[in-house]
Formats: C-alpha cells, sequence, structure tokens
C-alpha cells in the first residue's frame, strides 16, 4: 500500500517559479493533446497503451510542437492516459450496474463483466452503448502540473543542512534547483504542482515504511460512531478525536465572517468601478481579494483536521483487531458540487476524511474493517431495540426510560449491526425501519422471538424442537 507525501518548496526564487511555470503550461498542452486524440472510445477505450502513443507521436513528429523535453512529454502522456483510464474505469461502476439490471443469466453476466475489464466493450453493443452512455467526455484540466522520473532528478544538502531538489528545466543539461522546507529527501516518481508561488512535490511512500504501520492493533472488537464533537466515539463509551468539533466550529465562524468581509470589499470595489475610479479597483481586488493567504489557510486548516481524524482512528485501532462501522464510501449520486451552507460542506469533507483514515489504518496495522448499514443506530435504544428520542448529545428511550450517551448508544448498535442475520450493508433505510418496528412490536406483544440475533438462530437450527421438548 503506498502513502502520498508531499514536501513544499521554500523561498523559491521568483524566475525559477516563473520558468516552472511555463514548463507545466507547455506539458498542460500534451496533456490536453491527449485527452483530445485517446480521451475517448476509440483511444484508451479500445486497450490504447502510452507506449503506442509515444511510438505514433514519435513517427509523426506530433511531439516537435511543445516545446519541452522528450523525457518530460513522455512521462506526461503516460499520466495522461492513466488519468483518461481512471475516468473511463469510474464510468464502468454504472456500467456494471446496468448488467446486473440487464440479465439474470450469471453465465452472460460473467461474459459481460470480463469484456468489460478487458476493454473489449466495443464489440458488444449492448456494452458499447452502455460505456457511450456513462463515460462522459472529458477534457485536461491540469495545466499546473510536472511529472520527474526517479532517474531525472537528484537532490543534495548545502553547508547549511537545507535540502535542495534539482528538476530538469526547459533546456537539456539546465536543471532547476528547488530549495525543500523539509529535511526528508523525496523517492520515486514526483509530480510537482505549482500553486501560488509555491512548488508542492508530491511522491509516494510505501506504507510499510512508515512509523506507525509497525505499530500492532490491538485484540478487541469493537463499534464506532462519527461525530461532528469527537471525531469517533467507540462501543466502549471512548471518545477520539475531541478537538474535531472545536476546530470545525472556529473554522466555519472564520470563513463566515471572512466571506462576509470579502462580499462588502468587493461592492466597494465594484462601485468604485463604476465610479470609474480603476485604480482603486485595482488596489482593493490585489490587496485585500487575493487568493494567496485565503488558500493556505484553508490548507492549514485541513492539515490539523486530518491530523485529529487520524490519530482518534489510532486510537481506535490500539484497542481493536476489527473496527465495525457505518459505511463512509457510499457514492454521491448527486450533481450538486458543493452544499452552500458552510458547515454542511465541513460536515461532508470531514466524513470523507474519516473514511479514508479508517481504510488507510486499518490497511497499515493489521486490523479488519467492517463496513455495516446504519440506518437507525442512532435513533434506536441499544437495550431494547425501540425507537427513542435524541436531544443534543443525550438519547432517551421512552420504552426503558433510560436516557443514554447518544454517540455511545449509536456506536453499541453500530456494533451489533455486525452480526445482525436481517440488516445487510444494502438494505434499504424504509426495510430497515419496518424490520426494527417489527422487532419492537414482537417484544410488545410477547410473541416467540422468530429471529434476533446469529446466537438464537445458530440454536434454533441445532434444536429444531427446542420449544417443543422444554414442554415435555
Ligand atoms: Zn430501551
Amino acid at each position: 500500500m503506498k502513502v502520498t507525501r508531499i514536501a513544499y518548496s521554500a523561498r523559491l526564487n521568483p524566475g525559477k517559479y516563473v520558468a516552472l511555470v511555463e514548463q507545466a503550461r507547455r506539458l498542460g498542452r500534451v496533456r490536453s493533446e491527449v485527452w483530445q486524440r485517446y480521451g475517448s472510445t476509440f483511444g484508451v477505450g479500445s486497450g490504447l497503451r502510452d507506449r503506442q502513443v509515444r511510438d505514433r507521436w514519435l513517427a509523426d513528429g506530433t511531439h516537435v510542437q511543445f516545446g519541452v523535453l522528450a523525457n518530460a512529454w513522455k512521462e506526461t502522456v503516460r499520466d495522461a492516459i492513466a488519468d483518461i483510464a481512471a475516468n473511463m474505469e469510474a464510468a464502468k461502476v454504472d456500467v456494471r450496474r446496468a448488467i446486473s439490471r440487464r440479465t439474470n443469466d450469471p453465465g452472460e453476466r460473467k461474459q459481460m463483466f470480463i469484456a468489460l475489464r478487458a476493454d473489449q466493450w466495443a464489440s458488444d453493443p449492448f456494452l458499447a452503448r452502455q460505456m457511450r452512455m456513462h463515460w462522459k467526455r472529458g477534457r485536461n484540466r491540469t495545466h499546473d502540473q510536472i511529472v520527474v522520473r526517479a532517474d531525472k532528478y537528484n537532490t543534495a544538502v548545502d553547508g547549511r543542512g537545507r535540502l535542495w531538489l534539482a528538476v530538469p528545466g526547459l533546456e537539456p543539461r539546465r536543471m532547476v534547483r528547488i530549495p525543500l522546507s523539509t529535511t526528508v529527501t523525496p523517492t520515486g516518481t514526483l509530480r510537482l504542482i505549482l500553486r501560488s508561488g509555491r512548488v508542492e512535490v508530491h511522491y509516494q511512500i510505501d506504507a510499510a515504511q512508515m512509523r506507525s504501520s509497525q505499530r500492532p492493533c490491538g485484540d478487541r472488537r469493537l463499534g464506532v460512531d462519527k461525530g461532528y464533537t469527537e471525531a469517533l466515539t467507540d462501543s466502549d463509551g471512548q471518545p477520539h478525536g475531541e478537538q474535531l468539533g472545536v476546530l470545525l466550529s472556529s473554522e466555519s465562524d472564520r470563513l463566515k465572517e471572512r466571506n462576509r468581509r470579502r462580499a462588502k470589499l468587493r461592492s466597494i470595489a465594484n462601485t468604485a468601478a463604476q465610479r470609474g475610479d480603476h485604480a482603486k479597483t485595482h488596489r482593493i481586488t490585489v490587496n485585500n481579494l487575493g487568493t494567496v493567504k485565503r488558500d493556505r489557510q484553508a490548507a492549514r486548516h485541513r492539515a490539523r483536521v486530518r491530523t485529529e481524524i487520524f490519530t482518534a482512528v489510532h486510537k481506535v485501532v490500539d484497542k481493536a483487531a476489527t473496527v465495525i462501522a457505518e459505511d463512509l464510501t457510499t457514492r454521491f449520486t448527486s450533481r450538486k458540487k458543493h452544499p452552500k451552507n458552510i458547515n454542511r460542506r465541513l460536515a461532508a469533507w470531514t466524513k470523507g476524511v474519516t473514511a479514508e483514515a479508517l481504510k488507510s489504518v486499518s490497511e497499515r496495522r493489521g486490523s479488519t474493517l467492517v463496513p455495516v448499514n446504519a440506518a437507525y443506530t442512532s435513533q434506536t435504544c441499544h437495550q431494547c431495540g425501540a425507537f427513542g428520542r435524541r436531544s443534543g448529545d443525550r438519547f432517551h428511550c421512552t420504552r426503558c426510560g433510560v436516557v443514554w450517551q447518544a454517540d455511545v448508544n449509536a456506536a453499541i448498535n453500530i456494533l451489533h449491526r455486525a452480526g445482525d442475520p436481517d440488516i445487510a450493508l444494502h438494505t434499504p433505510h424504509h426495510k430497515v425501519k419496518q424490520i426494527l418496528q417489527d422487532r419492537t412490536d414482537r417484544h410488545r406483544t410477547r410473541l416467540p422471538v422468530q429471529d434476533s440475533s446469529p446466537a438464537t438462530t445458530g440454536r434454533r437450527a441445532k434444536h429444531p424442537n427446542r420449544s417443543a421438548k422444554s414442554n415435555e
């Protein structure tokens, strides 16, 4: 398993930055060309490989127009083809669903799945039609990246202990030296991303080499509930990542206040423009409505929240060999990009980070992550199964009359879902409600339990005449 690491440039000479931006812009044209020519059914869709594209371009001289070094455009072609392939794979998810809807014959299904995986769908009319329908033709949007192969760069430490990275420029044998703000040397293929005057050096390392990967997991079985105040609460009742709520609400307040101020400044700038005072408009736009500081603050906040969430997940895995959690990876079907409300936007993003952390930490430390259907786990009592009322962080069971800490109650319910014989991962919401309702009703009317926990199911299977025997 690979993990991405990012190193940043420190006090980079503006001239060098401009040169790198120019290189990235030219490589962006290479990417656009690849998307334009091969980003469809007849290109990558027909199983085209980057090596073939390279050979074609070398033969017909396409590469000359870009004005970049050979290795730079070749690596860029490889990267762009990989992007197109990822774009196509996303469409295949929908096509697989369409196949399941079309036929119930397992043989026919399998044949279609295989054709899809091997990119041989063009010859099958149904598959070709489906792919055309679901694979929205994309275009290149990347104009600020340079991919550098492992043997094309070098690093050196200067007399003051500063790490320098030298990457190829636009001229042969003229390297661009970038000072880094870290002492950890990047390895493997590098992706340089140029953002607001700074170079981000993205590279991948093997997770097995990370210190946290060597820490063994615990031996327990725990359910966890994701929250807003705390990142996670486990079924023991222990909260993890308790700073999350404070981080999110202070960020939300800060954003609201900042957006209000920016809106006001923008309106002042507009009024000035209408009056013809363009100097003032320019001053405000440049000095007060810039994006560099804004983007850096956002990045810093994201890093803090990620650390809080990852630390919380590590704490859970310290205790558990099996972590049972709500399935957080459900695909968003809506086309809406970002919710307008800041709190909701932050919550949606936090959910994604939590899902990523649970998956990545489990894989690295060897614990098992069990995703379950979490429908109604925060609205039912873990003791008796009845629906209750939630107010703030309290859960009040109307039947037992007991008040639970809401997140703990939910975490215990999630733990139990892992062994639930009736509620599967994809059981629809309304069915889950019906099942829970039926269980409560049976309880109330004191009917014999038909099916509730795997333990009783197993016992009944072994002793089918249990009730008859007990009457003897
Ligand atoms: Zn109860």
